[in-house]
């Protein structure tokens, strides 16, 4: 008995939180419909939802948001769509550990591959789609119906597969679910006896068109338990004349009629060329991969043959105006090459010596240290030092001078052996004395290849006339012979 109580009481319990859940009976005018329809919604974040993941608007109002009954703007003209890939979703891995970023890029390429609409990259359209990333788990994703207007956003959550991305995305095309068809009742035999009072109204017919026959298999269609109370009951059974059967009802993937569907929808455009979407990343990664074969080619940084002379020099910083010195005049190892006004003094001269074709050592006159990625780092952002000499990669540079790369000066580019990348300032921008370089790749700025920065060797002396022990036999040396 005690037991008995203890049940009913949960029981009770349970109830409340359910309507604390925050279900509210409301009534509707969809788009199209000729009427308001109840619906039971729910608040998930700042959107009340019907149907399970249809977003109704962000206040409870009779009408949705967005209502029209004009074709012309519910529908997203000549079938191109601007979408949105939000940030949120980038690095972010749902439940299954699968990269969410790369699951929206599946699913909308499967609309450019197989489908007359064209999915671009939001730039700078009025209307378009955000795909976002919720930490709500209480569904997979969320959309509105049709176009909007402005941003729209579909939540997509942790429990995301490629279908989520696909189903609420149809939802922005202007679906709404298969089984919501008006002719559904041909081909499904709908128990809602078997979902929660609050559910019911989630297998209501809906008013649109249908173009293509129905479709049991349909990314649109609900699943055959949907919103059953009981773990292996059918709120969805599929009908074959009069004999009714459990079946498997819903896709992962467009199935034909679903591309079927959204053509005869999206009928423009069916002759143009498919279209290839490319986020800001991909964007992004395709210009790092144009630059480099632009740079090896030549075409973007048109290396020259020229080969420096040896001997002593100042080194201006293209970019600022300023030469390289050692920082505070130290002669010890590991201080850092610094940019500065010139001052005629040796911790601001250099001697440059050639080691094999386009290969030099750089060592700083007054202390006859040599110039060196710091512990032979080859990560950006590493310190350039002077340093004892050392017959490795680190201190081995490559120069080469290069004209007319966007913008940036002709000048030579001083590049470490050991990292493959470039004497630079941290950032392009910076022009104060005393700001130290170091080793680093090409940066963006705006999405776009930043200018190499480029120096000037301007020869002020000889190298000394005798060599004291610099040039080794180590591999790659040469041997000096003494002057
Ligand atoms: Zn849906």
């Amino acid at each position: 008995m005690q037991q008995l109580l203890f049940t009913a009481g949960l029981l009770l319990l349970q109830l409340a939180a359910s309507s604390q859940n925050g279900y509210i009976r409301q009534s509707f005018k969809l788009p199209f419909s000729q009427g308001e329809k109840d619906y039971y919604v729910r608040l998930a974040g700042t959107d009340y939802v019907l149907n399970g993941d249809i977003i109704a608007g962000n206040t409870l109002q009779k009408t949705m948001l967005y209502q029209t009954n004009n074709h012309d703007f519910y529908i997203w003209p000549k079938g191109e769509i601007a979408i949105n890939i939000d940030e949120s979703l980038t690095n972010r891995v749902n439940r299954a550990g699968v990269n969410m970023r790369k699951q929206a890029l599946e699913a909308i390429g499967e609309f450019n591959r197989l489908t007359n609409l064209r999915l671009v990259s939001h730039t700078n359209q009025r209307d378009y789609i955000t795909l976002k990333f919720s930490p709500d788990t209480t569904y997979g994703g969320l959309s509105p119906v049709g176009r909007v207007g402005g941003e729209q956003i579909v939540w997509i959550t942790a429990l995301s597969s490629v279908r989520t991305y696909l189903h609420e995305l149809m939802h922005s095309f202007g679906f709404y679910h298969e089984q919501s068809r008006h002719d559904r009742d041909q081909y499904v035999v709908v128990d809602t006896t078997k979902a929660a009072p609050e559910f019911r109204y989630n297998f209501q017919i809906e008013p649109g068109v249908t173009g293509t026959a129905y479709d049991y298999n349909s990314v649109m269609h609900y699943s055959a338990g949907a919103f059953a109370s009981k773990d292996g009951d059918r709120t969805i059974r599929c009908k074959n004349g009069n004999v009714v059967t459990d079946c498997s009802l819903g896709g992962n993937r467009l199935s034909d009629l679903d591309i079927a569907g959204i053509n005869s929808s999206y009928f423009y455009n069916a002759s143009l060329p498919r279209v290839v979407y490319k986020d800001y990343l991909v964007r992004k990664e395709e210009q790092q991969v144009m630059f480099t074969n632009q740079q090896s080619s030549g075409a973007l940084t048109k290396m020259t043959n020229q080969q420096l002379e040896e001997g002593m020099y100042k080194i201006k910083l293209n970019q600022t105006g300023k030469y390289l010195a050692i920082e505070g005049v130290s002669k010890d190892n590991g201080a850092r090459l610094v940019q500065w006004d010139y001052v005629d003094q040796a911790n601001h001269k250099f001697y440059i010596r050639k080691i094999a074709d386009g290969i030099y050592v750089i060592s700083a006159v007054h202390s006859g240290r040599y110039i060196n990625a710091a512990g032979q780092g080859t990560a950006d952002g590493t310190p350039v030092i002077q340093w004892d000499y050392a017959a490795q990669d680190n201190v081995r540079w490559k120069l080469y001078y290069k004209t007319g790369n966007q913008g940036s000066a002709s000048g030579w580019v001083i590049q470490n052996k050991n990292s493959g990348t470039n004497l630079s300032l941290p950032s392009f921008s910076g022009s104060n004395n005393g700001e130290a370089l170091v080793i680093r790749k090409q940066g963006y700025s705006d999405g776009a290849p930043e200018a190499i920065q480029t120096f000037s060797f301007e020869k002020i002396g000889n190298l000394p006339l005798r060599e004291q022990g610099l040039y080794d036999n180590s591999p790659g040396m040469l041997k000096k012979v003494k002057q």
